[in-house]
């Protein structure tokens, strides 16, 4: 491609979006390369989605081997060793980083293991003290965990030192009441931990059904994970013996091991130098970018959580995809945002899509309900007392099924195939028509009436 830069495409942040944004510009044509401080693989892969399901698999074992009892067999008693299970997660994490490596390699993207701000509209300075040009730059620097500030607040830890800890903490404190929070919340709760979870408001989960958010709310209570609400820290005091004294507002101080925070994630654009390309920032930091993912400087891009739009790895991917084949694959290509699938990985899950049903009934003229509340097969012969329960929420008037909503054992396997449904606007009656798979708990989605 040109000659006037050194690359076509300079990439800041090789996540799930620089990634994927890198591969298929290179796959294009386009001379590129890509640097990154850290790991190759970002948040997802190196401290998220990818290490925490496989604390998820992990903590399930507390309960499988509590339940195969029930089922005959004779398991001794079993001690969990955090050492073994964080280690293995972190070398299949190194793995994966290398496996990452080589596709951008096998691309031919060149990867800089520095850190790089932006320098002007084609400029990029890079840690070592090298300037570069490029014809276009893609930031995909992605976002980073709020930290409170308030008098010991630095004895708390965030979702990226969680994956590193020395040992198994035997009292947990979790301050929010988000993804984050009710997927550790889980975690550390079925290792053994005594977890206590701390938010500022009365709610968890918002923005996801609230039959789904009171039913996780009431299992983990009656599992023993503690909910203190309505609750601000005041100061963290750190023992002799290492012992954590967290004092809030509205309950008594609570000693911990260990005090997670979990209260959202913010764009990564601080001393990134965006102000010297003219690229706009919202008021919580993130790069305004158009339906293009084209900032407010002509050759920037943005995709990802560094734009704070939906904070999901597949997004982030589908946006880097879009912006490479839209800016060097001639193909104009732009994300659907619209009925995207969404899950929780807690102790029982909860996966979600479309609308709710207070979303519906504030955006259609008529909303009609459907809901299975049932305890699985595989819980009763165990003697768990979990329920699962499943929602349709159909528009009166045209019959399509607008959102379904799901907590119980594998319900993210289960939605990701049932959001194809919501995608292409089936009907309530088009469920009705499958005959049911059984015994499954999927059937349950057919067998609403
Ligand atoms: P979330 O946005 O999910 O939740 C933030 C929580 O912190 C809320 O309960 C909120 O309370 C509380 N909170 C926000 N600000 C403050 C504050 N200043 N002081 C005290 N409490 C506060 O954030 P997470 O950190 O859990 O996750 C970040 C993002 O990462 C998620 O939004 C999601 O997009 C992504 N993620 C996705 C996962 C998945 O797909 N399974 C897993 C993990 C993360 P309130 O309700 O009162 O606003």
């Amino acid at each position: 491609m040109s000659q006037k830069y050194d690359y076509d495409l300079f990439v800041i942040g090789a996540g799930s979006g620089g990634v994927r944004a890198s591969r298929v510009s290179a796959a294009h044509g386009a001379k590129v390369a890509i640097a990154e401080e850290h790991k190759v693989g970002g948040t997802c892969v190196i401290r998220g989605c990818v290490p925490k399901k496989l604390l998820v698999y992990g903590a399930h074992f507390a309960e499988d081997l509590q339940d195969a009892r029930r089922f005959g067999w004779e398991v001794p008693d079993c001690r969990f060793d955090w050492p073994t299970l964080r280690d293995n997660v972190l070398a299949e994490v190194d793995r994966l980083e290398g496996l990452y490596t080589e596709n951008l390699e096998r691309h031919k993207v060149e990867i800089i293991k520095e850190r790089a701000t932006v320098a002007g509209p084609h400029e990029v300075k890079l840690s070592g003290g090298r300037t570069v040009t490029a014809g276009k730059i893609l930031i995909a620097t992605g976002a980073t965990p709020v930290m409170l500030d308030f008098p010991g607040a630095e004895h708390g830890i965030s979702s990226n030192e969680v994956f590193h800890l020395d040992a198994l903490p035997k009292r947990i404190l979790i301050t929010g009441g988000g993804y984050i929070a009710n997927e550790f919340a889980g975690i550390f709760h079925e290792f053994g931990s005594k977890v206590t979870v701390v938010n500022r408001s009365d709610t968890i989960l918002r923005g996801y059904e609230e039959a789904l958010r009171d039913r996780l709310l009431q299992i983990s209570i009656t599992k023993g994970i503690d909910f203190k609400f309505n609750a601000a820290f005041q100061k963290i005091e750190k023992g002799e013996d290492g012992t954590l004294t967290a004092y809030l507002t509205g309950c008594e101080p609570i000693e911990a091991d260990a005090i997670l925070f979990a209260i959202g994630r913010r764009p990564n654009t601080d001393s990134l130098g965006l102000e010297t390309a003219g690229v706009e920032l919202d008021k919580k930091g993130a790069v305004m970018v158009d339906a293009d993912n084209k900032s407010s400087c002509d050759s920037i891009y943005a995709v990802g959580d560094v734009t704070n739009r939906v904070q999901l790895t597949p997004v982030a991917i589908r946006e880097g995809h879009a912006f490479a084949d839209t800016v060097f694959g001639n193909k104009p290509t732009r994300v659907d945002y619209e009925s995207i699938p969404s899950a929780v990985f807690s102790h029982p899950p909860v996966a979600s899509v479309g609308l709710t049903e207070g979303q519906a009934r504030d955006r259609l003229g008529t909303v009609k309900t459907y809901q299975s509340d049932f305890r699985p097969m595989k819980n009763v012969l165990a003697g768990r007392n979990e329920r699962a329960l499943y929602k349709l929420v159909v528009d009166g008037e045209t019959e399509e099924v607008v959102g379904i909503h799901m907590i119980g054992p594998d319900a993210p396997e289960i939605l990701q195939a049932a959001a194809i449904a919501v995608k292409a606007k089936l009907k309530k009656s088009d469920f009705d028509a499958v005959v049911a798979l059984h015994p499954t708990m999927a059937e349950e989605l057919v067998l609403m009436r």
